[in-house]
């Protein structure tokens, strides 16, 4: 065995919303404490060039090997996400058992921290003696929904969004069954028979680790502390990606940016919809159309539409793969100098922190929230899929950091509401009132993180115990 430097086993979720928050996690443990940390990654194909470029350029501290990969040949091609991710951990467990032995064989391996659908891996902790933990690279009202997932299903008996009156999730904001997480949407789906799988194991965990912070959410995080008791939750974010997380693809990093120096302090509203968010052609219309009409500056990551949404028109041009060529004729001349549009992929962690961002329409994943609250930037939430409209709730509802544009019946984002959230943000009195907050919880994210921050304290006792100075009350 090496020198008895502390060590932790984490088993990720491939995709770069997970990858980022986890491997800054680990970056976080060595720099502060000390310990390193290997990535073992379940596989189901080759990785992406982004994936592949990200791993290569870790640090010496964080170790990674890819797991051999495992057959899908047997799931129906609409196989949720959810399932996929489970299954892929399931069908790689004589592998992962394989990787963290090895691993236990050369070093002091202190915990063996699984991703948010990773708990049937805690087998092979228990085999191997080695403390489980779960990272939730999520809100702490999700993880509390995971928690209370289990009484729901039992006290409720049809769908949730069919329940009429809002379910009262221990600690949050009362929320309606629709907008839930999409996986627990039709209970009859494997996906959602997988996250109440998951959700009863989290109780076997030694600890969970959130990416949120005490300031952000204090209601339901104060909650989970004290009704769960056990396991710990250790709220140690905001942990964000620090610069470009896909450098290879950025092949204009420099255009939005100097684009950005050239125009006015906060004058910019940012737009994009996550790594991988795409709207209806229709819908692509319609936002065009509103920033137009709002006369506002703009910097927008437009995607080619998909398909399943959209309407007749995408047919005529279905075959092109420039998200430009779907945009309204005569578009981009009207709005030249005042708007830019970026095809598919911009370094979003440098936009957001450039002091020309004035707000971010954001489809509300937890990366994007967080980066946008490390800036102060205030949002408007559009959400799209996976736990997105739980935390536009929580945006607009609970923290009001956020204004909630009104879909149309026909499920579209009208050109004049769009044009009408976007001046109220950029110039309204409701903007102004935001603005403010933001500006609390910009200060608030920065003093989690500090030296006596509560993310920088609870880091600490993790590691601690990690590291053997805090005795272990829970067996496996
Ligand atoms: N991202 C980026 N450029 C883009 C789109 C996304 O750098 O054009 C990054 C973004 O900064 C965030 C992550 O990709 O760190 C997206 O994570 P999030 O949880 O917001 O959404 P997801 O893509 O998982 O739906």
């Amino acid at each position: 065995m090496e020198a008895a430097q502390p060590h932790i086993a984490i088993l990720p979720t491939p995709g770069m919303g997970h990858l980022i928050p986890l491997v800054q996690f680990a970056k976080n443990l060595h720099q502060h404490h000390g310990i390193s940390a290997t990535f073992i990654i379940p596989n189901n194909g080759p990785l992406s060039k982004a994936q592949s470029t990200f791993l290569s350029a870790l640090p010496a501290s964080i170790d990674y090997l890819l797991l051999p990969d495992v057959n899908f040949d047997d799931l129906a091609a609409d196989v949720k996400i959810e399932t996929r991710i489970s299954l892929a951990v399931t069908r790689s467990l004589p592998s992962i058992y394989d990787a963290v032995k090895s691993l236990q064989e050369r070093k002091k391996l202190s915990a063996f921290v699984v991703d948010l659908f990773g708990t049937d891996a805690f087998e092979v902790a228990k085999t191997l003696n080695i403390p489980p933990y779960v990272f939730f690279p999520s809100t702490a009202m999700a993880l509390s929904l995971f928690f209370y997932l289990p009484k729901l299903d039992e006290k409720v008996s049809c769908e949730y969004r069919d329940v009429p009156e809002k379910l009262q999730i221990p600690g949050c904001i009362p929320i309606h069954g629709k907008d839930l997480l999409d996986p627990v949407q039709d209970r009859k789906n494997d996906a959602y028979k997988w996250v109440l799988h998951h959700a009863k194991r989290y109780r076997m965990a030694q600890g969970i680790i959130l990416n949120s912070f005490k300031e952000l959410e204090p209601g339901p995080i104060e909650a989970l502390q004290k009704e769960n008791g056990e396991p710990a939750v250790y709220p140690v974010g905001p942990l964000i990606q620090m610069g470009s997380s896909k450098p290879e693809v950025d092949r204009e990093p420099c255009v939005s940016l100097k684009w950005l120096d050239d125009q006015p302090s906060g004058s910019v509203l940012f737009v994009s919809f996550g790594s991988g968010g795409t709207l209806s052609h229709e819908q692509i219309t319609e936002l065009a159309l509103g920033l137009e009409m709002s006369e506002q500056r703009f910097l927008w990551v437009v995607r080619c539409p998909n398909n399943k949404t959209s309407n007749a028109t995408y047919f005529n041009i279905q075959n092109s793969d420039d998200p430009l060529a779907y945009l309204p004729q005569g578009f981009l001349d009207r709005t030249q100098g005042r708007g830019l549009v970026v095809p598919s992929w911009a370094p979003q962690a440098q936009i957001l922190a450039h002091e020309s961002i004035g707000a971010f329409l954001t489809h509300c994943g937890w990366n994007s929230i967080l980066e946008s609250v490390v800036n102060g930037v205030p949002m408007i939430a559009w959400p799209l899929y996976a736990e997105q409209r739980m935390n536009a709730v929580m945006l607009h509802e609970d923290i009001k950091v956020a204004v909630r544009p009104k879909f149309g019946e026909n499920g579209l984002l009208g050109r004049v509401e769009i044009t009408n959230v976007v001046k109220s943000l950029m110039e309204g009195e409701e903007g102004k009132r935001i603005r403010n907050r933001m500006r609390d919880l910009k200060a608030a994210a920065a003093k989690a993180l500090g030296e006596n921050g509560s993310s920088t304290k609870l880091l600490g006792e993790l590691a601690a115990k990690w590291k053997g100075n805090t005795p272990t009350n829970r067996s496996v």
